[in-house]
């Protein structure tokens, strides 16, 4: 058979029934089987394990900033499961039992160290809703227990117990094996891990648009690098979640709040486990740099302002200083801010869409650093066999219609 260059060029645009199947078909295939939007540490972890564990290697993460740009360089590194509901128990705890052996299995030290997370009680409500946490995390064989105001100055001996502050000390619940994680390193083993299986990491590349077919499927994006074709596409945006839903159409349950930390100058060892304080929204621990790492509460209204109202920052050093006397002359070296979006009823969500082909992972609020590995794992099965598996299914945007809630917010008090 002969073709003249022009009808071979009409035909390379169709295909031609002569061809070989592969290379008749009339659609272009798409440039990659799955966009992931936001390389933050899920984003990269979600990519990571469907290469890993799904053989799914033909997928771009697509970044607007710098690669853990987001809150995932942005938050204060404290890793825990003691959640309350057992929805929460079970995927806190799958990231939790990922954890220690994530060094090894990135080939990247993240700096893990499981040295304990006290949560201090104030107040009646607190120590109830604490106990309630210990004797339920127990249950459920996750290590959680009650202190005394003295057993908890022995795990933390700067801490002020005398009854007479504005914050005494009633007790504390403590997760012996919680701790803090170096964040940044998160981005990068998974980063990198992904990348030598194969996934292209795109900084720079702002998604501005999300396209889709005559069915309604999703095809790919437009992005400030320009369009990029793709069968399924994953949203991993925290904070700007609302945002680049509206692109295909869909309203999410959302709100992005402000929320922000501080560090001090570095000091030599003085803090031996992370400290929190959810009534007065104040915690700290200490990096292995020797700065303190403080916390501080969300804004009081939405906004995408990426930095925390000065007033918040100063009521937190209040608290902090009180429950902490010997912080009382430190200097502040660097405050920022993050936006973390929260949901109706505190609790994440991974789910897959009325839109086929896209997927959301959202809604970690101020506390999805510790979920990282856990909630990569999961949502990679997700995108890669389109179905939750038994840890994910009850974090579905179907939970906002049943009222199947799992929720945090009102029993847990929960902070990070
Ligand atoms: C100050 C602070 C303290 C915190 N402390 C803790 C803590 O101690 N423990 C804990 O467990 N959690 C904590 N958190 C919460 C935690 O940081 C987040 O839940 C978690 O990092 C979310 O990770 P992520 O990968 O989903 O999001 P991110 O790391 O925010 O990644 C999302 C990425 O999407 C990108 N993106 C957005 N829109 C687009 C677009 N249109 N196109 C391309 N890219 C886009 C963003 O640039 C970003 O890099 C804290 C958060 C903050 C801000």
């Amino acid at each position: 058979m002969k073709f003249s260059l022009a009808s071979l060029a009409a035909q390379a645009l169709r295909g031609h029934k002569d061809w070989p199947e592969q290379w008749r078909s009339a659609e272009p295939k798409p440039a990659y089987d799955v966009i992931i939007i936001g390389a933050g540490g899920h984003g990269l972890a979600t990519a990571y394990y469907m290469a890993k564990e799904h053989g799914v290697t033909n997928i771009a993460v697509l970044e607007k900033g710098w690669l853990g740009g987001g809150n995932t360089g942005r938050n204060t590194t404290i890793v825990r499961s003691n959640y309350l509901w057992p929805a929460s128990e079970a995927i806190y705890g799958h990231a939790h039992a990922l954890w220690p052996g994530l060094s090894q299995e990135l080939n990247y030290n993240v700096m893990y160290s499981p040295r304990g997370v006290l949560m201090l009680a104030h107040n009646l409500h607190d120590e109830q809703t604490f106990r309630r946490h210990v004797y339920a995390n127990r249950l459920a064989g996750i290590p959680n227990e009650w202190l005394t105001p003295e057993e908890a100055k022995d795990v933390c001996p700067i801490l002020n117990i005398d009854p007479g502050i504005r914050y005494p000390v009633r007790g504390a619940a403590f997760q012996s094996t919680g701790g803090t994680a170096r964040h940044d390193a998160v981005a990068w083993g998974y980063a990198r891990g992904a990348s030598a299986r194969g996934v292209d990491i795109i900084q720079n590349c702002e998604v501005k648009a999300i396209t889709r077919d005559a069915s309604g499927a999703v095809s790919g994006v437009e992005t400030s690098k320009g369009p990029i074709s793709a069968r399924k596409i994953g949203v991993v945006a925290a904070g700007h979640t609302s945002v680049v839903m509206a692109m295909a159409g869909l309203r999410m349950p959302l709100e992005s709040y402000p929320l922000q930390a501080l560090v001090s100058e570095p000091l030599k060892p003085v803090m031996p486990c992370v400290v929190m304080s959810n009534a007065v929204h104040a915690y700290m621990s200490q990096s292995d740099k020797g700065e303190l790492v403080i916390g501080a509460g969300t804004d009081a209204y939405i906004s995408y302002s990426q930095t925390g109202g000065p007033h918040i920052a100063v009521s937190t050093l209040e608290a902090i200083v009180e429950m902490f006397p010997i912080t009382s002359r430190l200097k502040m070296l660097r405050n920022w801010g993050g936006i973390v979006d929260t949901t109706p009823d505190r609790s994440p969500i991974l789910s897959k869409t009325p839109v086929p082909g896209l997927f959301v992972n959202c809604g970690w609020g101020t506390g999805g650093f510790k979920a990282t590995p856990g909630s990569g794992h999961v949502f990679a099965h997700l995108v890669a066999t389109g179905e939750p598996n038994a840890i994910a299914a009850p974090f579905s945007l179907d939970r906002f219609r049943t009222g199947a809630l799992v929720n945090e917010a009102a029993a847990a008090a929960v902070a990070h």
